[in-house]
């Protein structure tokens, strides 16, 4: 499958990787939208949240667990948000799960 992340996941294609395990990768996005903005990634490609199901949900909680020591190790104490895109409307542009999490700056609510 031709899959950018699945790629950055198998270490085909170069990244700056945050935190690493068997699971899921974390690294800096190539076009950061605040002064901290990782991606989390579960290795296993899945397409997006909309393809979460009980055999797989496992991993979205090791990743929001990853997130959160993530948080802590970085001293984000003034906040982050974590946000999954999906699909056309939902402003999608890599077809594999990942998960911004975005800190350093206060973030607009409600998004564009
Ligand atoms: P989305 O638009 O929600 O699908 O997010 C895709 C994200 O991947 C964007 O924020 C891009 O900046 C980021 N991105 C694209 N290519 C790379 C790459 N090679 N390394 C790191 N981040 C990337
Ligand atoms: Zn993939």
């Amino acid at each position: 499958m031709d899959c950018l992340f699945c790629k950055i996941a198998a270490g085909e294609i170069p990244s700056t990787k945050v935190y690493e395990d068997d699971r899921i990768l974390v690294f800096k996005d190539i076009d950061p939208k605040a002064p901290f903005h990782v991606l989390l990634i579960p290795k296993e490609h899945i397409d997006s949240a909309a393809k979460i199901d009980e055999n797989n949900s496992s991993i979205v909680a090791h990743i929001f667990e990853t997130a959160a020591k993530i948080a802590a190790e970085n001293g984000l104490d003034g906040g982050f948000r974590i946000v999954t895109n999906v699909g056309e409307d939902g402003g999608q542009t890599v077809k594999h799960l990942h998960f911004h999490m975005l800190a350093g700056r206060s973030l607009a609510w409600p998004p564009g």
